[in-house]
């Protein structure tokens, strides 16, 4: 065989994604809604395919899609882009703004997709920190911004896995600090307190994500989008590729949002619950528990966090095992889920820590 036919050597160190499945009844491990989408939803979804021209390539500019979206966040359609999911939304802005000899930053931790769809694409990564209370610390930032110029700056807020909820000044001093495109991914945006989109202006280098795969129960359809400024859009709908959202997907899409009362029901369910998490966990011994403005809660047990995480395998609950990440040592991210699901988490947990918990 011939030695040319490996991948780019760029990528010869690159992992795949990896977040292990496993067949147990209460699976809280990737933040998706616990709840299908209403039965009237997917009716009315059923109904719209069968009427669809199949033989047809979709609506390439997805009009109907963006404008009912558009509606829903208060936006002008020109600021609207749709994608499958919004990790193709953020590997468009990195095609398009990113690539060979321009850097993009990260703050560490955080959603491990940023860094590694930047390094696919060929966009260098350059690392800042965050604070000890996973915030991000507006003046280090700016001092890291002005040393290393990136094209492209990431903010996820809510972060994801640690929960932390960005204050809106410090997005408006980083969005002021950078010379190049700021995105915010607010794929969590909804159980959050503030967002970001009402920031996005027509001269403001600002990128806001979202999903329909957890708020809107659509992790299956793999819908995304974010809200950008016109010149933004332009540009990445140059470089995704065409028709790339199909006729099921957009119909979905359009569909899903009149029934924004159910879903504004879920959301303050969902809330309350990771309240109620947040405060039974918090009261537990030998785990600490940290402030979330997402469907999910991270904690870190005063112990070995892998063991934790086996020992919740093993009494059928999954949670995702940060333990071995780096600045995560022994943290464990549980998602909300139902009642039900969280007490059985919990029940299991309160057993487990006292397995694993170092005095
Ligand atoms: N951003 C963040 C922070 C996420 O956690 C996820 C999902 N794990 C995504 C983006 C991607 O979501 P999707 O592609 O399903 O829209």
């Amino acid at each position: 065989m011939s030695d040319r036919l490996t991948p780019r050597d760029d990528l010869r160190d690159l992992e795949g994604y990896h977040s292990p499945q496993l067949d147990v009844p209460v699976r809280l491990n990737t933040n998706e809604s616990p709840y299908s989408p209403p039965p009237e939803f997917i009716d009315a979804w059923l109904d719209a395919l069968r009427a669809a021209p199949l033989n047809r390539y979709p609506d390439r500019a997805a009009r109907a899609l963006r404008t009912a979206l558009a509606d829903h966040v208060g936006q002008p359609v020109e600021r609207l882009f749709c994608a499958n999911g919004s990790n193709e939304v953020l590997q468009t802005i990195l095609l398009t703004f990113g690539g060979a000899g321009r850097t993009a930053t990260v703050f560490e931790p955080t959603y491990a997709l940023h860094s590694h769809i930047a390094l696919v694409s060929g966009t260098r990564v350059v690392v800042g920190e965050r604070a000890v209370d996973f915030t991000v610390d507006p003046s280090a930032a700016l001092a890291f911004l002005r040393e290393h110029r990136p094209a492209l700056v990431f903010l996820c807020s809510p972060n994801n896995p640690t929960g932390t909820v960005e204050p809106t000044e410090t997005v408006e001093a980083v969005v002021e600090a950078t010379d190049g495109l700021l995105v915010v991914d607010e794929a969590y945006g909804e159980f959050a307190e503030r967002s970001t989109i009402d920031l996005v202006a027509d001269d403001r280098p600002l990128v806001v994500a979202r999903t329909y795969s957890k708020v809107w129960s659509m992790a299956a359809l793999r819908l995304g989008f974010c809200v950008a400024p016109p010149w933004v859009v332009e540009e990445l709908e140059k470089v995704v590729l065409p028709y790339h959202l199909a006729v099921p997907t957009q119909l979905a899409g359009v569909l899903a949002l009149r029934y924004g009362s159910e879903m504004d029901q879920r959301v303050a369910l969902l809330v309350r619950e990771r309240e109620r998490l947040r405060a039974e966990l918090g009261a537990v011994d030998g785990v600490t528990v940290f402030p979330s403005g997402a469907n999910f809660v991270l904690l870190r047990v005063h112990g070995d966090g892998h063991a934790l995480w086996q020992r919740l395998v093993d009494r059928g609950v999954l949670v995702r095992d940060f333990s071995g990440w780096p600045r995560l040592a022994d943290c464990l991210r549980v998602t909300v889920g139902t009642p039900e699901e969280n007490d059985t988490f919990l029940a299991a947990l309160r057993e487990a820590v006292e397995e694993v918990r170092v005095a």
